[in-house]
């Protein structure tokens, strides 16, 4: 027998709000089994909505619920002795109040999606698609929670910065910055992996949050990144010119008891650290440095 799945069309309109009944079985007249899938309370009652009906063509919900009323009429109030005219009327009452009850929760769920679409643009960069500053703020009480509760708790911080961005803006124009940072923000997701959260923090500023990797794989995956920039061609405009970036990135990690705010500022520091020794550099929080002075003098000059 075909189970109803959520892909049926059928139950495209499932209500997510009706309680969920057990699962039963009724014989009904003839060929037709009727499966009660959720219930609904009507007046106190709770009785089947969404009902399973197997017959020549499969299931469908419309079917089962004509269907349904049928039987629950002639096991509740006895339909042999009944009139038709008060079993039409019983039927029609309950078929209202079934549908009544769905286009309600049509209204909570489509009121639900639209919140739920409103958040996730409040929450996401336009530019660049990515998770905005906002998101960040939002998932650092979760990395807070994994460093508080557990003991070998690690969450390293990459906070990436393109390197002399001004220059792309004032020398091929806003437009081409902007496809340079969608460029970037695709170059960072291809390069982390999919349970890794990226974020635009502002400008062409641009923050990575690795859960359990210490300094060592953090410093790796952040040479990774800057290797990949490094080596792009970035698309400025349609006719297929391009042009070379690079980008510096400070790199911090918080273990059991720390923080991740704390360990922004650090990644931060380090990161004013490798725009001063040069840019184009990967610069980790307590690592010992080695300035090469040649690029020094580049970078103040
Ligand atoms: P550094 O190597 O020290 O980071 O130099 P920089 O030029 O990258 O940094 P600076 O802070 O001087 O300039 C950043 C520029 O980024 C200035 C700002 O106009 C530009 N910018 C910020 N947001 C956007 C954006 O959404 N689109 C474009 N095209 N430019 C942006
Ligand atoms: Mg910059
Ligand atoms: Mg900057």
């Amino acid at each position: 027998m075909k189970k109803i799945s959520e892909s049926d069309g059928a139950n495209n309109k499932r209500p997510s709000a009706l309680i969920k009944g057990p699962d039963c079985q009724t014989k009904e007249n003839g060929s037709i089994i009727c499966t009660p899938v959720e219930y609904v309370k009507i007046g106190g009652a709770l009785n089947p909505a969404l009902m399973g009906v197997e017959q020549e063509g499969g299931y469908s919900m419309t079917d089962a619920l004509q269907a349904r009323v049928d039987h629950m009429l002639s096991q509740v109030v006895g339909i042999e002795h009944m009139p038709q005219d008060v079993v039409d009327s019983l039927r029609r009452i309950f078929l209202e109040g079934i549908e009544s009850v769905l286009d309600k929760n049509d209204k909570i769920i489509a009121l639900a999606e639209e919140a739920e679409n409103n958040e996730r643009d409040a929450l996401t960069d336009a530019l660049t698609n990515m998770p905005n500053r906002q998101a960040y703020n939002k998932a650092v009480a979760e990395y807070d929670n994994l460093l508080d509760s557990h003991e070998n708790a690690q969450v390293s911080f990459l906070m990436l910065d393109i390197d002399h961005f001004k220059k792309v803006n004032d020398t091929h124009g806003h437009h081409s910055g902007d496809l340079v940072l969608q460029q970037f923000a695709d170059i960072l997701k291809s390069v982390t992996r999919e349970d890794v959260q990226v974020f635009r923090f502002g400008g062409e500023e641009f923050a990575v949050l690795l859960p359990r990797v210490d300094t060592g794989i953090a410093k790796k995956i952040a040479e990774r990144i800057r290797s990949a920039v490094e080596q792009y061609d970035f698309a400025i405009n349609k006719e297929g010119d391009a042009i070379k970036c690079t980008c510096s990135v400070g790199v911090a990690m918080a273990s059991h008891g720390g923080n991740v705010v704390d360990t922004q500022q650090m990644a931060d520091e380090s990161l004013y650290k490798a725009k001063h020794s040069g840019r184009n550099r990967v610069m980790v929080f307590g690592e010992a440095q080695v300035i090469n002075f040649a690029d020094l003098q580049r970078a103040r000059g």
